[in-house]
């Protein structure tokens, strides 16, 4: 069917500015010509090293931010397909409920002066959706279903733990029972004890509502657990995209290889040190990425005169069934991953 989602060509820039009067001296390409699709009901991973881009695509596609080019073509409830990535604040409110946000830290993201009534209830006062009792009914159901007691509810966000706050963050997000969800980080800051906690209610809400996932992390294992597809991303690109079992046991690009070499598998046979593929810790600058392939600075396959030849930069191509990467030698080479086989999720 339709997507839910279709974002084509997406580039998201900033400007560097120095000096006494901000002279723009270069543009930082944070997301440079990104595009993929969500269907309906699934979850798509966006997985990448911190600086590549992830945060500033999922919060462009949230409209939080304006993007510099490209589209965002959201299809409605009703179908009707429409392009977010030019809309103006008032004609975007409405699309405001469908898609919703929740953000990695359940610390800062919470006003500490607001009651959960009032963080979890604004979302319903703001879209003239409830007020009054109706609101407290609403939220106190809300509440239930995030697993927190509404008998809380005229508390203030400090009396709460991380992992409840994150239920809080969940329920503002839910309220209004939106449609697609960018959840950026969503178990980052909490104690690996709540992760999974947490990562349970975000597969359990998407069942009962109904929900689309765009899910943001740097954590391969988290992804691993909760994703359909998983996008790849590095300086602003998409180096790879595939179904999640796929893409963990066959990867086609260098860095996925390298990503995945890095993530703790529970085999014993298997130690860390043994197999984990070092890339070079420091990311390029992404407002100066490297010419052709920008990843030859840090990839070991890399091939001088193929791989980093000005103005030859790999697309993103078919490379098998749903499979895609942006490598020149991808047919060449022959990648290892820890994940042999595809494991049941
Ligand atoms: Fe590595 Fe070359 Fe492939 Fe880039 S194109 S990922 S540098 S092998």
């Amino acid at each position: 069917g339709d997507p839910i989602l279709d974002v084509q060509d997406l580039a998201m820039r900033f400007p560097v500015k120095k000096g006494l009067f901000g002279r723009t001296v270069g543009h930082v390409h944070a997301v440079d010509g990104v595009s993929f699709t969500i269907q309906q009901g699934e979850t798509l991973g966006l997985v990448g090293e911190s600086g590549c881009g992830k945060t500033t695509l999922g919060r462009s596609v949230a409209r939080i931010l304006e993007p510099t080019s490209g589209q965002i073509v959201y299809r409605g409830r009703d179908g009707a397909a429409t392009d977010l990535a030019t809309l103006g604040r008032r004609q975007l409110r409405p699309f405001q409920r469908d898609i919703r946000v929740v953000f990695q830290d359940p610390f800062s993201s919470l006003n500490p002066r607001m009651t959960l009534l009032q963080i979890v209830g604004d979302p319903l006062r703001a879209h003239g959706i409830a007020a009054g009792g109706e609101l407290e009914d609403r939220v106190a159901e809300m509440l239930t279903r995030v697993g927190l007691s509404p008998k809380y509810m005229r508390r203030y966000p400090h009396a709460f733990s991380g992992g409840e706050r994150q239920r809080v963050n969940i329920a503002r997000a839910l309220i209004v029972h939106p449609r697609l969800v960018i959840a950026d980080e969503p178990v980052s800051a909490l104690d690996v004890s709540v992760r999974a906690q947490i990562l349970n209610l975000l597969w359990d809400l998407q069942d009962e509502f109904d929900l689309t996932y765009l899910f943001i992390s740097h954590d391969l294992s988290v992804v691993e657990s909760i994703c359909d597809r998983v996008a790849v991303m590095y300086l602003g690109r998409i180096a790879e995209l595939a179904q999640t079992a796929e893409l963990y046991a066959r990867p086609r690009h260098p860095y996925t290889e390298a990503l995945l070499s890095a993530v703790p598998v529970p085999d014993p046979r298997l130690r860390d040190g043994d197999r984990r593929i070092r890339i070079a810790d420091d990311l390029p600058d992404p407002a100066d990425p490297p010419p052709g392939c920008r990843f030859h600075s840090r990839c070991r396959y890399a091939e001088p005169g193929t791989c980093d030849v000005p103005g030859s930069e790999p697309a993103l191509g078919a490379v098998g069934p749903e499979h895609l990467a942006a490598c020149h030698l991808t047919d060449r080479l022959t990648l290892q991953s820890p994940f042999d086989a595809p494991r049941s999720r």
